[in-house]
C-alpha cells in the first residue's frame, strides 16, 4: 500500500477472482464459464463492426436494451445494460444504499456483495443460511436493509422458489430488493414476472454463463423504470460508454440466438446430472444445484487437498475455503468429456 491510499479503502479485502493460468493447459472448472464458445452469428457480428471502433460506443447501448425486452417481453425503459453484471450490481449499491440503508445478504453467497458494501461504505447485514444451506427468509426480513439474493444462490447453486421470492418482494415493500440470476438459465426459474407486478424489485442477469461471454463483459437488468432510471443516472455518473461496440453488438446476437442458447444449457445440464450422479456414488456430498457448477464434498479428503490433487493431473477446481463451506471444492460443469475426464481423475486420487 502507498502512503497515498485514501484512508477510507485502508480496510479493503478486493475480491479474488478464480485463477486463470497461462502457465500450461488445464481442464479449466474453476470460474463458472461456459465450456463451449460464443454463437457463430456473435463471432461474424463482432467482426463485422471492428471497423467501427475509431467511433465512440451507443452509450444508451440502445440496440442491446431492445434485444433483451423483447426476448423477456418487457418494455426497453425497464433494461439498463452494464460492463458485466459486477458492474450492475455495484450501480445497485450506489443508488440505493447509504450510511442509513444497509445491504442484506446470506453469509455464504456471491463474495462480491461483501465487498461493494465495503467499498463503498455500505453497511451489511449479514444472515446465516440454514444448516442445510437453504435460505432463511425469516431472517432476511427481519433485516433493516435493502436485500440481495443470489437465485440460484452462488456457491451452493441451491434455487429458492419464486414463491418465497415475491413473499420477501412484498415483506420489503420499503426497500429494494435485488435478485442475481446469474445462474437462473441452468434450472432455476426467473423472477421476470414478478418485476413486472413490483417496483422494488430489480433482477440482475449476465451474459457470462449461460450465454458463453465471460469475456465480453455484459451484464443486465431489468426492473420498473424508475429504478432503471436511477441505476442510469449512476451510470452516466460514472461511466457513460460502459459497454464498448463490440460487446453491445455481441450481446444483440447472443440474445437473439435462442436455439444455440438452449442446445448449450441443455448440455450442461445434462453434464450436471451426470457428474453429480457419479459423485454420489463415490460417497461424495453433492448439494442440489440448479446451477452450471456443484458443490461437493468427501470424507476421504480435505476439499484443499483434492483441490491440489486435481491441478496436478491439469484440472483446475475452485477452493473457496470459507468457513462454512471449507470442506467443499466447486466444480464448473464443462463439457460431456471434461466432466468424463473429471470424474476418472477423482477415481485416480481416491
Ligand atoms: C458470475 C457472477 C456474477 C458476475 O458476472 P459478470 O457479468 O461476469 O460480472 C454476478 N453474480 C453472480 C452470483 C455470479 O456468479
Amino acid at each position: 500500500m502507498s502512503r497515498f491510499f485514501s484512508k477510507t479503502h485502508d480496510n479493503l479485502t478486493p475480491y479474488t477472482p478464480g485463477e486463470q493460468p497461462r502457465d500450461r493447459k488445464y481442464i479449466k472448472l474453476n470460474t463458472n464459464e461456459s465450456p463451449f464458445a460464443p454463437s457463430p452469428k456473435v463471432v461474424e457480428a463482432i467482426q463485422s463492426k471492428a471497423n467501427l471502433l475509431n467511433l465512440y460506443s451507443d452509450p444508451t447501448a440502445l440496440s442491446l436494451k431492445q434485444a433483451i425486452a423483447n426476448r423477456y417481453g418487457v418494455d426497453e425503459d425497464m433494461v439498463t445494460v452494464s460492463n458485466g453484471s459486477d458492474e450492475i450490481l455495484a450501480f445497485c449499491f450506489m443508488a440505493f444504499c447509504d450510511g442509513k440503508t444497509p445491504m442484506a445478504y446470506f453469509d455464504v453467497t456471491y463474495g462480491f456483495y461483501k465487498v461493494y458494501a465495503e467499498l463503498f461504505n455500505i453497511k451489511s447485514e449479514v444472515v446465516a443460511l440454514k444448516e442445510d444451506f437453504t435460505a432463511d427468509f425469516d431472517g432476511l426480513k427481519k433485516t433493516q436493509g435493502n436485500v440481495i439474493i443470489a437465485n440460484p444462490n452462488a456457491q451452493t447453486g441451491i434455487f429458492e422458489s419464486l414463491e418465497d421470492i415475491e413473499s420477501l418482494v412484498r415483506a420489503k415493500a420499503d426497500r429494494v430488493v435485488i435478485v442475481d440470476e446469474a445462474y437462473c438459465d441452468f434450472g432455476g426459474k426467473s423472477c421476470i414476472e414478478l418485476v413486472k407486478k413490483y417496483d422494488n424489485l430489480i433482477l440482475v442477469s449476465t451474459f457470462s454463463k449461460s450465454r458463453n461471454l465471460a469475456g465480453g463483459r455484459i451484464g443486465y437488468a431489468i426492473a420498473n423504470g424508475k429504478l432503471v432510471c436511477d441505476l442510469e443516472t449512476v451510470k452516466f455518473s460514472f461511466n457513460p460508454y460502459n459497454l464498448g461496440t463490440l460487446p453491445i453488438e455481441a450481446g444483440v446476437e447472443a440474445m437473439k440466438d435462442v436455439a444455440y442458447f438452449e442446445q448449450c444449457t441443455k448440455k450442461v445440464v445434462e453434464a450436471r446430472e451426470y457428474t453429480k450422479k457419479e459423485l454420489i456414488s463415490l460417497g461424495f456430498e453433492v448439494l442440489n444445484s440448479s446451477a452450471n457448477f456443484l458443490l461437493a464434498r468427501t470424507d476421504k479428503m480435505q476439499g484443499k487437498n483434492l483441490y491440489l490433487a486435481l491441478k496436478e493431473k491439469g484440472i483446475l477446481v475452485r477452493y473457496l475455503g470459507d468457513e462454512r463451506i471449507k470442506d467443499f471444492i466447486r466444480i464448473t460443469i464443462g463439457s460431456a468429456q471434461e466432466m468424463q475426464a473429471f470424474i476418472a481423475a477423482v477415481k485416480e486420487i481416491l
